[in-house]
């Protein structure tokens, strides 16, 4: 009839090819299945995305309320930048740490640090250009750079080193188009807080080849043992700077999306830089509203999150936990993680034989209903790794490292 016969005419409508090499696996095939094994009616353990509520994480009451009275207030658009008490808190906040030369006009809300991770890459990257990214990475910086047109280019992070970076191919990996680098500090998906020596190496690198930094700290406020966190701006007065943090985290409210980044350093060099993240900053309106009424309350008030890594605290004790548990498996070694909620274990892969993590991820979640996330998803090269998101309570968490270990008693791949 007609109108089929006008849709079978119909030309296809492909993605464009600017995502050809866009990788995001965080959220990809193998949370697909597990979506479709839950619609099915199976009950699937998640232990793949850092996502605090649905595990009982809790904001502080008081950040709940400020934003139920703010939120008749919050109807309307803001200043692109974001409302000036929040960047007033963040300043502030970005001051106590030690960042210099940080002003007003340098601070931006985002919905989440994603959207500013994308906003810089967007404004940042001409085609071809080359950004060092960390390996394994959280996959938005790879992807955004991606899609910008820029050649994401890895660095190793080293696992016998407590997953410091390798500061060495960092500099091997220079070329002259090599515009900028990304620190994740502290890391997700190893959870390593870097020290100050390498910290300092690194910007010496960056000094030396004239490179902007962008330093991803949306876990710093999470760091635990008595590990300091230095904020790379702070070593890097005299380069251009872009440090981002947020809420989602350390207050417990991903879904709030609320996000910001500080330019800090040397400003002069990134005047056009500005001026494009001004144009695109502008392009999105502002930030969500609601979401920006509680920066001041929730950077100023009760940090909720140090009850919960410090001993007896539940990030702490699951940290303590999957740590040792992991580690008591046959095939199964990880660092232990300082900071964040995330463990990136190493698997045997010649006790399993592995060659696939996809694959191993699949058959994790088809026998055991337990969702994790592939080492390929976070730029690792070889299939020996994987990561897991130790947010789940004690008892979840013991159930799920019993069905692993269970699982890889018998496991070789085919
Ligand atoms: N950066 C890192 C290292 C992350 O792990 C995440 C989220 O997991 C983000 C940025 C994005 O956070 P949000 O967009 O919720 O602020």
């Amino acid at each position: 009839d007609a109108p089929t016969q006008r849709s079978t005419s119909m030309r296809e409508f492909n993605k464009s090819s600017k995502l050809d090499n866009v990788l995001y696996d965080v959220r990809g095939p193998i949370t697909d299945e597990a979506a479709r094994m839950e619609a099915e009616g199976q009950r699937i353990l998640k232990l793949n995305i850092g996502n605090t509520a649905p595990f009982g994480f809790r904001t502080p009451d008081e950040v709940i309320e400020d934003m139920r009275t703010q939120l008749t207030d919050c109807e309307g658009y803001s200043e692109a930048r974001g409302l000036f008490s929040a960047r007033k808190a963040i300043m502030q906040y970005a001051q106590l740490k030690g960042i210099p030369n940080v002003s007003m006009d340098g601070i931006y809300t985002g919905n989440g640090v994603s959207e500013l991770i994308q906003l810089c890459m967007n404004a940042l990257l001409n085609n071809g250009d080359e950004i060092l990214i960390p390996m394994p990475d959280y996959p938005l910086w790879t992807a955004c750079a991606t899609l910008a047109g820029g050649t994401p280019v890895h660095y190793v992070c080293d696992e016998q080193a407590e997953w410091n970076p390798d500061v060495a191919d960092i500099e091997s990996k220079i070329t002259p188009r090599t515009k900028a680098i990304v620190i994740i500090n502290p890391n997700n998906p190893t959870g390593a807080v870097y020290p100050r020596e390498v910290l300092e190496q690194i910007v010496e690198i960056a000094r030396k080849h004239q490179l902007m930094i962008f330093s991803d700290e949306i876990y710093d406020r999470l760091v635990m043992d008595g590990f300091e966190h230095v904020s790379t701006a702070t070593l890097a007065p005299d380069l251009p700077c872009v440090t981002f943090s947020g809420l989602s985290k350390s207050h417990m409210v991903c879904g709030f999306r609320i996000g910001w980044m500080v330019l800090s350093g040397n400003k002069r060099c990134m005047k056009d830089f500005m001026y494009g993240v001004n144009m695109l900053s502008n392009m999105r309106l502002c930030s969500n509203v609601p979401g920006q009424s509680i920066v001041q309350t929730a950077l100023g008030g009760h940090q909720s999150v140090n009850n919960y890594i410090v001993p007896g605290g539940r990030i702490y004790e699951q940290r303590n936990y999957i740590y040792e548990a992991l580690n008591a498996i046959d095939g199964v070694t990880a660092v232990k993680p300082k900071a964040a909620f995330y463990i990136f274990p190493k698997l045997d892969v010649e006790k399993f034989n592995i060659t696939s993590d996809e694959q191993f991820a699949l058959d994790l979640l088809h026998e055991k209903r337990i969702l994790i996330t592939r080492g390929g998803g976070f730029a690792w090269p070889e299939p020996d790794h994987f990561r897991i998101v130790f947010l789940p309570r004690m008892g979840v968490l013991q159930e799920a490292v019993e069905d692993l270990a269970d699982f890889l008693e018998h496991y070789r791949q085919r």
